[in-house]
């Protein structure tokens, strides 16, 4: 029995290359025609560099850093989840300090001064994609990056890591348009809060405490906040860009 299934596989392996055989020539994909087997153009190779292949937008190569709108609207906030996460450890990181040592945030986001990926050492594994919180990193899916010097050409910079939003949407749109959507969702939903702290914030008169009753009780929470027989608060200034 498992004779004959080899000796069925074998005849349809040598059917599939016969086929892809006539496919390549015109008078082959006649014969198909008449036969009504589907065909397409069965060439397998191309005339490559004249002529290049379209790949299906699952096809990746090295991972890029994505901007919206400017390059310095970096969706990169510098946490080092990737660099921590790639195997062979080939993401190096430095967030932009001040001369304090504080974080500098733009866009009201901190940034990478120095974000660096040796590419003759990623393997594509596109772990840095799936990890980072906030899609910064993507996978691209250029290819022809061949060079005799594999530090100065293989070690790529920040500034060659810049890619925009609309070079994503353009390589991969199904993913590009299931990522937009997931961060418009994401800023609505932290948006919402934001706008709503106004309200919640208006001056209230405290509860009045019953006659006789004893000191006010601590408030609750993580933070000790003032005791409620103080005076009314002023309302809270809405965060900027709210
Ligand atoms: S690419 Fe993503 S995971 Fe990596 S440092 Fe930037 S924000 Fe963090
Ligand atoms: S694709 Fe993999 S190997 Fe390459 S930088 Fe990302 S995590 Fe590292």
């Amino acid at each position: 029995m498992a004779r004959r299934l080899v000796g069925f596989h074998v005849l349809r392996g040598m059917g599939v290359t016969l086929k892809t055989f006539c496919e390549t020539y015109p008078w082959g994909r006649a014969v198909l025609r008449v036969l009504r087997i589907p065909s397409t153009n069965g060439l397998v190779t191309i005339e490559y560099p004249e002529v290049k292949q379209q790949h299906s937008e699952r096809f990746r190569y090295f991972p890029f850093l994505v901007y919206d709108g400017t390059p310095d609207d970096l969706r990169c906030v510098a946490c080092k989840i990737c660099e921590q996460e790639c195997p062979p450890q080939c993401i190096h990181i430095v967030m932009e300090k001040d001369a304090q040592g504080r974080p500098v945030k733009v866009h009201g986001r901190t940034l990478p001064a120095q974000f660096d990926i040796d590419m003759s050492i990623c393997m594509s594994c596109r772990i840095c994609v799936d990890v980072c919180p906030f899609d910064a990193i993507e996978m691209d899916n250029a290819y022809e990056l061949s060079a005799s010097d594999r530090f100065e050409h293989m070690l790529f910079d920040k500034q060659r890591l810049l890619k925009s939003n609309e070079y994503f949407q353009q390589i991969k749109p199904t993913e590009a348009s299931e990522v937009d959507q997931r961060l418009a969702a994401k800023q609505k939903k932290t948006a919402a809060p934001a706008q709503a702290q106004p309200a919640s914030a208006a001056p209230s008169s405290p509860p009045a405490a019953p006659p006789g009753a004893g000191p006010a009780a601590p408030p609750t929470g993580r933070t000790p906040g003032p005791q409620p027989t103080g005076p009314p608060r002023a309302p809270q200034s809405p965060p900027p860009g709210a």
